[in-house]
């Protein structure tokens, strides 16, 4: 039993349940990532969504920098951190595979 590790955080990316002790937050060795988001690779992107939502990057700014992160399960994220990523052109329906298109759609 780990009672102790119980889940107290939800990522604010893509909404992962975690544990983060808030009383270690406190000390000076404090990571301020692990108050947000499960990963630092989450926290990455998601500061990048919200600099871009701030306008303080612009959109091709912001798709380069989201190009040199690990965007693994992104269909998980969070329905905002979706709108955002769809936004700035790094969703499925903009990215390279276009296999499905929308109009004409036939039968084999
Ligand atoms: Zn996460």
């Amino acid at each position: 039993m780990e009672n102790n590790k119980k889940i107290n955080h939800w990522c604010i990316l893509c909404g992962a349940g975690y544990h983060s002790c808030d009383a270690c937050s406190r000390e000076r060795s404090f990571l301020p990532w692990r108050t947000l988001t499960d990963t630092a690779e989450h926290y990455k992107i998601f500061m990048v969504l919200k600099d871009y939502n701030s306008g303080r990057l612009d959109k091709a700014s912001a798709r380069e920098m989201l190009e040199g992160l690990d965007l693994t399960g992104k269909e998980h994220y969070r329905d905002g951190a979706k709108r955002v990523l769809a936004d700035i052109g790094m969703d499925d329906e903009s990215a390279s595979d276009t296999r499905k298109t929308s109009r004409g759609v036939r039968e084999q």
